[in-house]
């Protein structure tokens, strides 16, 4: 996709005055540096800048955008790159600069008291995770772009991951920012208050924002305490009400222990062995149906392997099992979670795939994956049904795979019809278009189609109250 605005080109006294707020170090120019903040990770969005900005500092944020507002120039923010829905790359008409979060990566602090970490926006997940493991606590926020993936672009499209189950999504896991307004104001919300009814509680604004309301350049993140025991369980099961069944049965008997609870249907796991090297079926049997489990708690090592167990008995007893195991070491968990994170490049190695990332009650998972499937197979016999996703938030990333005898081409040109055929059905089960990604540009026709006149009537207010001149990362989430 591409996509071309008609705004004016940056003007080079402007550009000339942004070099100069970052130094030459702050800067990238050439057309080779430039190209991978202008494409977006699945080569579906590409757009042109005439420069990358790399501020080190608030302050230096809030120049570039005071500038920017006088000059009237548009905003790409960008943090990890690896948003996907074409919302962290810029239009092809050159008329925008990227403010990169990238040299932002300072962890400013962390109180094992308050059970915070401040970090800048341009810290990659990863390194809060391993922070606050080191200091004998946990982040929660987990997700397969998480050595790529910054945090303020987590805060920007409301991130959630394999743990929201326990955990919530990142806007349960911010408790302040600090951001950059359209106008170039720093706005210091960088609070670790837990409880503070002193009016709009504003941070929730910019979470999941994508960018449209400001610059978010640091945050106050919860902490909390580490699990001491951990079990992981690869599980077969019939069907997706085999799971969702499964899940409340897991839930009644190890209560908030169930911390991620993933559905993976089987057409994923061949397209995954078959196209991407290092993984093998955890299961000798083939089977139509998997969930991946995990189960945390503060016990000592070991604890939950008995309940776990116990539990499992009681699944296959009440027939909701085919087969299970219990990971037998660290190593062997990681494996199956590398195969949970690898499922994006299984869809690519597999041809593409048409991304759904839509939610509907945990409850209607099961009609949902039945009432898609018969529709997509009706219109599109050949096409490959694909579906995995966080069956315990009600989450499944819907992704039919493109027929084996069709170029992309002719794929991509379908896209709109199979998405509006899959919308429906989540809409008429009371669910969402973005579970988690967010709208970007992906999502911009089907949010006008689907959400209610009033509701785009209040975010286009918001927008317009903070940013009058749709300079921060226009077109894209709020519709024009
Ligand atoms: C392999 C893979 C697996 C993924 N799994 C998940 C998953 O399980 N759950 C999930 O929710 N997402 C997932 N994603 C999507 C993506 O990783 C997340 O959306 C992530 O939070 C984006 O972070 P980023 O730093 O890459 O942001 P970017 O892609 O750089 O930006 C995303 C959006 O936020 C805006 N933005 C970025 N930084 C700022 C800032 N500092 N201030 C204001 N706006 C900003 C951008 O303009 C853009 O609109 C996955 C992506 C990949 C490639």
């Amino acid at each position: 996709m591409s996509a071309t605005t008609r705004a004016a080109a940056v003007p080079a006294a402007v550009i000339a005055r942004l070099k100069a707020v970052v130094g030459p170090a702050g800067v990238l120019e050439a057309a080779n540096e430039i190209a991978p903040y202008c494409r977006s990770w699945r080569d579906d969005w590409v757009g042109d800048v005439p420069v990358v900005l790399r501020p080190q500092s608030t302050a230096e944020v809030a120049e570039i955008v005071r500038l920017c507002a006088q000059a009237r120039v548009p905003i790409v923010p960008q943090g990890g790159n690896t948003g996907l829905t074409g919302g962290s790359q810029p239009h092809a008409d050159r008329s925008e600069v990227i403010v990169s979060t990238s040299r932002l990566n300072r962890i400013r602090a962390l109180d094992t008291t308050d059970d915070t970490i401040t970090v800048e926006a341009g810290v990659v997940l990863q390194q809060i995770q391993a922070a606050a493991d080191t200091a004998n606590r946990l982040f929660p926020l987990s997700l397969g772009a998480e050595g790529s993936c910054q945090i303020g672009g987590n805060i920007s499209t409301n991130a959630g991951g394999v743990q929201v189950l326990r955990y919530g999504n990142t806007r349960n896991l911010v408790l302040g920012l600090e951001v950059v307004l359209p106008d170039g104001q720093i706005w210091n919300g960088l609070s670790s208050l837990r409880k503070d009814n002193t009016g709009y509680d504003m941070k929730q604004l910019f979470i999941g924002a994508e960018g449209t309301l400001g610059l978010v350049t640091a945050a106050v993140l919860r902490l909390f305490p580490k699990p001491t025991a951990r079990e992981t369980a690869w599980i077969a099961v019939d069907s997706p009400a085999a799971g969702v069944a499964l899940l409340s049965h897991m839930r009644a008997r190890l209560g908030d222990a169930v911390s991620a609870f993933e559905l993976i249907g089987r057409a994923i796991v061949d397209f995954l062995i078959a196209g991407v090297p290092g993984h093998e079926d955890p299961m000798r049997e083939v089977h139509p149906w998997y969930v991946l489990m995990d189960v945390t708690s503060q016990g000592p090592a070991g604890s939950l392997y008995e309940p776990l167990s116990e539990a499992l008995a009681g699944a296959f007893e009440a027939g909701l099992v085919r087969d299970a195991l219990i990971a037998a070491s660290g190593t062997q968990a990681a494996r199956l979670w590398r195969m949970r994170e690898s499922l994006a490049e299984a869809q690519a190695s597999a041809g593409g795939s048409i991304a759904h990332d839509v939610s509907v009650p945990v409850s209607r998972i099961p009609e949902f994956i039945t009432r898609a499937d018969a529709a997509l197979a009706r219109a599109y016999p050949a096409i490959r049904l694909c579906a995995f996703g966080h069956v315990g938030d009600g989450n499944m990333h819907y992704n039919p795979v493109r027929p084996l005898d069709w170029d992309r081409a002719r794929f991509v040109a379908e896209r709109a019809q199979i998405n509006r055929i899959v919308h429906d059905i989540v809409v008429a089960l009371g669910g969402s278009i973005s579970a988690e990604h967010g709208i970007g540009r992906s999502r911009l026709a089907e949010l006008v189609h689907y959400k209610a006149p009033v509701e785009i009537t209040m975010m286009r207010a918001i927008k317009h109250a903070l940013d009058p001149h749709n300079l921060m990362n226009p077109h894209k989430v709020v519709p024009g």
